[in-house]
């Protein structure tokens, strides 16, 4: 394990030519202090988790000392926002520190957002408050917990600074880490200049770093936007699966390696509504959970779009089509996993929806309702109460019971077996909206940061039942009702 200043910081990135990023340093804030330390992400660094408690820990994550071999550096890109082309966005307040290699020979880029500005801050302050870099590390590490491929979170720095939004608020940085922090908006910069050349040097870039398989295929960038159309197909399914809303699925917030990237107003559904908006300055829904599917699709369209300077139009369209197919069978095969179901039959897609439907019009919880249904008693005559409670429409449950029960004998299910299997698909713990607002208030009122190290350590083992833990499962509080998560961070 490695010393802060042992970090074998490799920086390919800040290696492209000048096009690509602006080099910078954080600008630093005063008397930085730690909130978290996520000890699983330091391990991917091969970062000693002993140097958190380092005096000048927060002080190396906050911007206010380098570590040594860094090299940071702010990424330009550009994007699609709410369907509006954006020509100049860039790392606003965001800095790359560089990529760290690990033994195992993984490259992790480290960046530090909420460092300060950037010459792509525009009018934006380049901070970020507390409440929203606590949210951000406690949902990629949720994410990471459920499975759902993410961005991660190292730890979490404070500092008294004051930063402006709708109200006073204090500044952090969050430290995230990915494979690599290129989105689509990375290449749509330079299609919008009409610059060939650095479409192709990025494409080689992150073919040469992320699809290395493919680097000698004669259509290798075809190839890798068939890559990251699967990717991006999959993904969706997963977050449709999981009933997670990303809330700002900008083209400049979509992962080139099909990672969930860019906490913002995210949210995870309570009870289930197709037509659910996380984000409450989305007032036409346009990144509605419904939606993602499509916008997944759409963005991928930019990208491609982007591309065509080096793909041909035709390769590009296919690799396009392949998108819905590719999402359909992922999201119907997780779909499936959920209800415990192990072989396919013709109706399993309204079996699905057929549940669905009467969760939406009972307003069942999306999530408990899929771990009950691991207890679902698939013996005849059986009533499955608890499970049947859950819907104010109970004979709509009844109904869909019957379909179920049969749809198991159909397979031979056996109930303890199908039970683990569906444990295993279906969360127990997922950071709803009240939870991450109750870690943020005690953290911004008492400088209390112990709620979010619960819940960091909660949400690692999300289909474990922790039964010290059980009110984490508990429906949102009548309060919750009310929280509002914006575009403000
Ligand atoms: P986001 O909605 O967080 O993905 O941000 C969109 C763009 O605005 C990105 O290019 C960010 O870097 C930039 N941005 C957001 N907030 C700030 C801020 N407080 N200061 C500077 N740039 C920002
Ligand atoms: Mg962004």
């Amino acid at each position: 394990m490695k010393k802060l200043d042992q970090l074998n910081f490799e920086n390919s990135f800040a290696r492209l030519p000048e096009t690509f990023h602006s080099r910078l340093r954080p600008t630093p804030l005063p008397a930085p202090y730690l909130v978290s330390f996520n000890a699983d992400a330091a391990k991917l660094i091969d970062l000693d988790q002993g140097e958190a408690g380092r005096p000048d820990f927060a002080g190396h994550f906050i911007g206010n000392r380098l570590l040594p071999g860094s090299d940071p550096l702010a990424m330009l890109y550009a994007g699609h926002q709410f369907g509006h082309y954006v020509p100049q966005l860039g790392d606003g307040r965001a800095i790359l520190l560089g990529e760290v290699k690990n033994r195992a020979g993984e490259g992790w880029e480290i960046q530090l957002k909420g460092a300060g500005t950037t010459p792509y801050s525009r009018s934006g302050d380049g901070r970020a408050v507390l409440r929203s870099s606590i949210r951000e590390y406690l949902c990629s590490e949720a994410m990471h917990g459920l499975g759902i491929p993410t961005t991660r979170a190292l730890c979490i720095v404070g500092s008294d600074q004051e930063v402006y939004r709708e109200s006073i608020e204090s500044a952090a940085v969050v430290t995230r880490m990915a494979p690599s922090h290129v989105r689509f908006g990375s290449f749509e910069v330079f299609y919008y200049r009409e610059q060939k050349e650095p479409i192709a040097q990025l494409a080689d870039y992150v073919i040469g770093r992320h699809f290395a398989h493919l680097a000698e295929a004669p259509d290798k960038y075809a190839q890798f936007l068939n890559e990251v159309v699967l990717r991006t197909a999959r993904l969706m399914a997963q977050w449709q699966a999981v009933g997670f809303s990303h809330g700002v699925m900008n083209t400049d917030n979509m992962s080139i390696l099909g990672l969930t990237f860019d906490y913002g107003p995210f949210g995870f559904m309570d009870s289930y509504d197709p037509a659910y908006v996380c984000n409450h300055s989305d007032h036409e829904g346009r990144y509605a959970y419904d939606q993602q599917p499509h916008i997944g699709l759409w963005n991928l369209a930019c990208l491609a779009q982007a591309l065509t300077p080096i793909i041909p139009v035709e390769e590009a369209n296919a690799a396009l089509e392949t998108y819905e197919s590719i999402f359909a069978s992922h999201y119907l095969g997780l779909m499936r996993k959920k209800l415990g179901l192990e072989t396919v039959q013709r109706d399993d897609v309204e079996l699905i929806s057929g549940l669905l439907d009467a969760m939406h019009a009972s307003h069942v919880d999306y999530t408990r309702l899929f771990r009950s249904l691991g207890r679902f008693n698939s013996v005849p005559g059986e009533t499955n109460a608890a499970l049947r409670d859950q819907f104010i429409d109970r004979a709509a449950f009844d109904a869909w019971a019957v379909a179920y029960r049969s749809r198991l004998q159909a397979e031979q299910s056996e109930d303890a077996g199908r039970r683990q299997r569906m444990d295993a698909v279906n969360p127990k713990y997922i950071l709803r909206n009240y939870l991450a607002q109750i870690a943020i208030r005690k953290a911004e009122q008492s400088r209390d940061f112990s709620e979010v190290d619960r819940l960091l350590e909660l949400l690692r083992r999300p289909f474990d039942e922790q039964p010290e833990m059980e009110s984490y499962a508990a429906l949102p509080p009548d309060w919750a009702q009310h929280i509002e998560v914006s575009c403000s961070s």
